[in-house]
């Protein structure tokens, strides 16, 4: 093979670490910054709340109304809040959807951003903003977006609830194997993309029976960053995509529709790039889309679209969005095929 890419390195500062989330403050100063606004969702206020008292001086207030997919309405709420504080700079602590909001008002502000992820999103390592307007979710990628600092602490994973831990990771997977086949893949990606899906097949089994581990803990964020990396590098394709239309179109909850899809997604493409899928079947066993499946039942996952509240009636509409434009895929989009795969993941039936 003759080997011909292109590598773009993103400009973040990864920190990582046990209790590391308590360099916020110093880095804080690093960046030439006196005044942070704390970000959370309400869920996290508390944890929110803390983090500012910790900061001392160095807190300019919290705003804890961050919501999944990026409102523009909450974005400008917070807007006004971090002008009244005189805010410098952004500390967002929690999972994509604060992270999300840290990243809107950068790209209106340009304040620098520290994000002390707590899920597997992967968000704070991408150049990428989902936002909603009127009900329509769009997504652009902007060089002000991208986090300037991230702080991994695995401490604070510790208590995620098994079912999120379980979502989330798989979320984080189908970034690393989605990676594996994109069109600008190249040998730094995959080779994040390889270790980020050895990570988590070892991390969740454990965290699943042992939701505490730390070790466990510890091996699955790195994971988690190593995918978020991958989805930062290169472009992602069907998975992404009939994921977005579900979310987007029938209000599907984001981490348990990457779960379900990756295995059919997968076993979709498998059969056009074997060879860059291999190292998925060599690590899960099987053929690459059944080992997934495999691996997502025995952490418990969930496996059928049914169970999110879609219905069968909705599965044509689904196959008409995924289809309606062209984008790239390393197998062609049919849409016989894309609604036959809807049907398999729907139904929850392992794939071939
Ligand atoms: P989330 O951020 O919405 O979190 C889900 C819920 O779990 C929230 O209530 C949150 O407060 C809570 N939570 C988070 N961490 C917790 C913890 N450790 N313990 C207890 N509760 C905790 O969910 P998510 O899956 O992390 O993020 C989804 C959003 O991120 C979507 O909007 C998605 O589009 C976006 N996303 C964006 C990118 C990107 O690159 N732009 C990448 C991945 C995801």
């Amino acid at each position: 093979m003759t080997r011909s890419f292109v590598y773009t390195a993103r400009p973040s500062i990864v920190v990582f670490g046990p209790g590391r989330s308590a360099e916020a403050g110093a880095w804080i100063e690093r960046l030439g910054c006196a005044r942070a606004l704390v970000l959370s969702t309400p869920q996290q206020a508390g944890d929110a709340g803390a983090l500012a008292g910790q900061l001392g001086s160095l807190s300019a207030g919290v705003f804890s109304g961050a919501a999944m997919h990026t409102p523009v309405e909450v974005t400008e709420q917070a807007l006004a809040v971090a002008r009244e504080t005189k805010a410098d700079c952004v500390v967002a602590l929690g999972g994509g959807s604060t992270t999300g909001l840290g990243k809107a008002l950068a790209l209106r502000t340009d304040l620098p951003q520290i994000v002390i992820p707590t899920t597997y999103a992967g968000s704070e390592v991408t150049d990428i903003l989902g936002q909603t307007e009127g009900g329509t979710k769009t997504t652009l990628r902007d060089a002000r977006v991208l986090p300037e600092v991230v702080l991994y602490d695995p401490e604070l994973t510790l208590g995620l609830p098994v079912a999120m831990s379980v979502t989330s990771g798989l979320n984080a997977m189908a970034h690393a194997a989605e990676g594996l086949y994109a069109q600008d893949r190249n040998p730094v990606a995959s080779l994040m993309a390889i270790e980020a899906l050895r990570a988590l097949k070892s991390a969740l089994p454990v965290i699943v029976a042992e939701p505490r581990n730390a070790q466990a803990r510890g091996e699955a964020l790195y994971g988690a960053w190593l995918c978020g990396t991958v989805l930062g590098n290169v472009g992602m394709a069907l998975h992404h995509k009939l994921c977005h239309v579900l979310g987007g179109s029938f209000d599907t909850p984001h981490a348990e529709t990457h779960a379900i899809m990756l295995p059919h997604t997968i076993a979709y493409n498998a059969s056009a790039v074997p060879d860059l899928l291999a190292p998925v079947g060599e690590i899960f066993g099987d053929a690459p889309g059944a080992g997934l499946w495999d691996f997502a039942s025995s952490i418990g996952a969930p496996l059928s679209l049914r169970d999110l509240g879609l219905s069968e009636a909705d599965l044509d509409r689904a196959a008409d969005l995924a289809t309606a434009n062209a984008y790239w895929n390393p197998r062609a989009i049919a849409r016989g095929g894309i609604r036959s795969l809807l049907q398999d993941a729907w139904e929850g039936r392992r794939p071939a």
